[in-house]
């Protein structure tokens, strides 16, 4: 089994430091792959990831929801922020900006998302296949250079 890094992802990118096995990458170029991405074939399914999320993003491969309930807002670093979910730039539907700092204070600039309003049901199971795609037809680990 595998974790999976849903599309309520925002790029804090916590996860990816203290993956064990180095397999989660952040995409690029981030307007095509605007999450972080896990790879199925080395994740050892520890979960240190999930809690260094402040978004609440990551799932066991089992457990990713089809009928997600929306917070509505979220505390980031301190921070109570709208919850946003995050798709590929141009996706209709959703085309509002985010500009945040992920966990190491870098700036995190994306352009297509759209808030979740509290007690919104979203379906996060589509983020699968997007993390497999990333990896099969994607950059993949090259996204790392
Ligand atoms: Fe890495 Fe563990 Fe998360 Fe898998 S579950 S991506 S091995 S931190």
């Amino acid at each position: 089994m595998t974790h999976i890094i849903t599309e309520i992802c925002l790029r804090d990118g916590g996860c990816a430091e203290v993956c064990p096995v180095e397999c989660i990458i952040p995409g690029k170029p981030q307007e095509e792959w605007p999450l972080y991405y896990i790879d199925r074939d080395t994740c050892i399914d520890c979960g240190a990831c999930v809690p260094e999320c402040p978004w609440e993003a990551i799932f066991p491969e089992e457990d990713v929801p089809s009928d997600y309930v929306g917070k509505g807002t979220i505390t980031v670093h301190g921070s109570v922020l709208p919850q946003r979910i995050n798709k590929p730039q141009g996706t209709p539907g959703f085309d509002q900006v985010y500009d945040g700092t992920n966990g190491r204070g870098e700036a995190v600039h994306l352009e297509g998302t759209r808030i979740l309003k509290k007690g919104e049901v979203v379906d996060l199971t589509p983020g699968t296949a997007l993390n497999d795609a990333f990896f099969q037809e994607g950059p993949g680990y090259s996204a790392k250079d």
